[in-house]
C-alpha cells in the first residue's frame, strides 16, 4: 500500500538479504505531518474515540487483535523482508505477542479512572484520569511490528489520538497496520501512519505546537534532539526509550554451559540489534577459561544465513549503514588491541550478514566497549570480587537491561539491588512479557513502555474540587 504524499516523493525500501529494492515508499515531511496533526486534532477534539466507553474502544481493539492473527504469516514475511528479522520467530513470537499486546491493554480500556481524595472537611475532591490528547509516536526499525504496538496499544486504550512516524528503514509493516485499524472500525484520523525521514518528518512531530506527547524509541543521540524539540516548541510532554551497553554478569557458581547459552542468546537474538543486548559479558576469574572454551564451541551453533530458512538463527544487519557500522567497530576493536575469539568477518557475499563476533582482551576504555554497536559483537571481561563486577557493570553511560546468572539467592539478591538499569533478568534474558515494566536508567531514558506504567504515559490527572457545604471556599 503506498499512499501520496504533499510532495509526491518516494524513497526506497530494502531486503538486507542482498541490498536490492523492494519497495518505494511514499515520503512524508513537514506538510504531511501538519496534515496528520491535523486530522489527529479533529479526531481527538471532535471525533468519538475518546469520548467511547472504554469497553466499546476495547470491543475494536480486540477486532484490531484479531485481524493481526489472520495475517500472521503476511506480517511476518514483511518484517523479515525489511528488516531481516527471523520468518519462524516473527511468526511464532513477535507477531502474535503484538495481537497480545493490544489485548493486553483493551483489558484496561475500561478500567481507567481516578480517585476520591481525603481533603479537609470542607472540601469534597477527586481526580480524572484524561487522555493527554495528540501524541507522535517514534519508532526504531530493529522490532517494527513490537515497538508499533507497545507504543499505539496504550495510546489507543487511553483515548488518545495519534501520528505514527516508522523508521525510514521498515514502513511496511507500519502501512499494513494502518489499513488493518481502518478495517477494524479504528476511526479516521485516531491512527495516522507517515512514513518518512527522522530529520524531517519526526523532526516536524516532536517541534509540532500541536502534539501533546511524544513517545520516542531509538537512539540516545536522537533523543537528546526530541527532548530539545519538544522544550523549544510547546513543552510536550516527553517519554524516551533509548540506547544500551547491557551487562550479563556470570559468577563462578554458574553452570557453565547454561550460562554461555545465555550469553549468546543476549547478544546475538536479532543479530544483535536490540536495545537491551547483554553486549558486555562479565565473567568470574574461577570459570573464566572454560567459559572462553565452551562461548567459542556454542557460537557457531549461531548460524547466520537467509531469515526465511528455518535453521538460520543470525539474519543480515538491518541495512548497509547498520552493516557497515557494525563492521568498523570490529576493525576498531583489533586496531585498539583486543582478541578476536571468534567472527569478525562478513558471513555472505551478497546481503548484509555479519559473523558472531566475540572479543576478550578489553578494557573500559575501548570504543567496543563503551559504545552501542547494535550488531552481533559480544565484549567478554574478567572479574575477582562481586563488588568488582557491579562496578564493572555499571561503569556506562547506560542503564536500560542487565542479567546475573548465579545459583546463590545472595548474590541475586544483592547485585540486582546494586545494578543501575531498568531491569535485571536472573538466570534468563530477555525475559519480557507485555505486564512487566520495561525503560531505561541513566541515558537509556524516561518513561516505561509495557506494563499499566505504559498506560499512564497517555493519561494527565485533573483535580475536581467543591465545598461540602456553604463555606468560604
Ligand atoms: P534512531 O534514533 O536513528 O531513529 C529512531 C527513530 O527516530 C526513527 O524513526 C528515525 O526516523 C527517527 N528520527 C531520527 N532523527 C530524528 C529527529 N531529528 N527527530 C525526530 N525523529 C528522528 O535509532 P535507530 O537507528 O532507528 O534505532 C536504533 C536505536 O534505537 C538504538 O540506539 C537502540 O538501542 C534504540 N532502541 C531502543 C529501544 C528501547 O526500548 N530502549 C528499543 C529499540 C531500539
Amino acid at each position: 500500500m503506498n499512499l501520496n504524499f504533499v510532495a509526491g516523493k518516494t524513497f526506497e525500501t530494502i531486503d538486507p538479504r542482498t541490498g536490492e529494492t523492494i519497495a518505494r515508499v511514499s515520503e512524508g515531511d513537514k506538510e504531511d505531518i501538519d496534515l496528520a496533526v491535523g486530522a489527529a486534532r479533529r479526531a481527538f477534539d471532535h471525533g468519538p474515540w475518546p469520548r467511547l466507553p472504554g469497553a466499546a474502544r476495547a470491543k475494536i481493539m480486540h477486532k484490531f487483535a484479531d485481524l493481526i492473527d489472520q495475517h500472521i504469516e503476511e506480517l511476518a514475511t514483511l518484517d523479515t523482508l525489511n528488516a531481516g528479522k527471523l520468518f519462524s520467530w516473527g511468526k511464532a513470537v513477535d507477531i502474535p505477542s503484538v495481537a497480545n499486546t493490544l489485548r493486553y491493554f483493551a483489558g484496561a480500556a475500561d478500567k481507567i479512572h481516578g480517585q476520591v481524595l481525603k481533603m479537609s472537611r470542607e472540601l469534597h475532591a477527586y481526580t480524572l484520569l484524561e487522555p493527554i490528547g495528540v501524541v507522535g509516536l517514534i519508532i526504531p526499525w530493529n522490532f517494527p511490528s513490537t515497538m508499533f504496538f507497545v507504543k499505539v496499544s496504550p495510546a489507543l486504550a487511553a483515548g488518545c489520538t495519534m501520528v505514527v512516524k516508522p523508521a525510514e528503514q521498515t514502513p511496511l509493516s507500519a502501512l499494513f497496520y494502518a489499513h488493518l485499524a481502518k478495517e477494524a472500525g479504528i476511526p479516521d484520523g485516531v491512527i495516522n501512519v507517515v512514513s518518512g525521514y527522522g530529520p524531517t518528518a519526526g523532526a516536524a512531530l516532536t517541534s509540532h505546537m500541536n502534539v501533546d506527547k511524544v513517545s520516542f524509541t531509538g537512539s540516545t543521540e536522537v533523543g537528546r534532539k526530541v527532548m530539545q524539540a519538544a522544550a523549544a516548541s510547546n513543552l510536550k510532554t516527553v517519554s524516551l526509550e533509548l540506547g544500551g551497553k547491557s551487562p550479563l554478569l556470570i559468577f563462578d557458581d554458574a553452570d557453565i554451559d547454561q550460562a554461555a547459552d545465555l550469553a549468546l542468546l543476549g547478544v546475538m537474538h536479532n543479530k544483535g540489534e536490540v536495545c537491551v543486548a547483554g553486549s558486555r559479558v562479565l565473567v568470574q576469574e574461577a570459570i573464566y577459561d572454560e567459559f572462553v572454551k565452551t562461548l567459542v564451541e556454542k557460537a557457531k551453533e549461531w548460524v547466520v544465513g537467509d531469515p526465511f530458512h528455518p535453521n538460520s538463527r543470525v539474519g543480515p544487519q538491518v541495512d548497509k549503514k547498520q552493516y557497515e557500522k557494525v563492521m568498523s567497530y570490529i576493525e576498531h576493536g583489533k586496531r585498539e588491541g583486543a582478541t578476536l575469539l571468534t567472527g569478525g568477518k562478513p558471513a555472505a557475499k551478497k546481503g548484509y550478514y555479519i559473523e558472531p563476533t566475540v572479543f576478550t582482551d578489553v578494557t573500559d576504555d575501548m570504543m567496543i566497549v563503551k559504545d552501542e554497536i547494535f550488531g552481533p559483537v559480544m565484549v567478554l571481561m574478567k572479574f575477582k570480587t562481586i563488588e568488582e563486577g557491579i562496578k564493572y557493570a555499571n561503569n556506562t553511560k547506560y542503564g536500560l537491561a542487565s542479567g546475573i546468572v548465579t545459583k546463590s539467592l545472595d548474590i541475586a539478591n544483592t547485585v540486582s539491588r546494586s545494578i543501575k538499569a531498568g531491569v535485571v533478568w536472573i538466570n534468563c534474558y530477555h525475559g519480557f512479557d507485555i505486564d512487566c515494566p520495561f525503560g531505561g536508567y541513566k541515558m537509556s531514558g524516561f518513561g516505561k513502555d509495557f506494563g499499566m506504567e505504559a498506560l499512564h504515559k497517555y493519561l494527565q490527572t485533573k483535580a475536581v474540587v467543591t465545598p461540602i457545604y456553604n463555606s468560604p471556599w
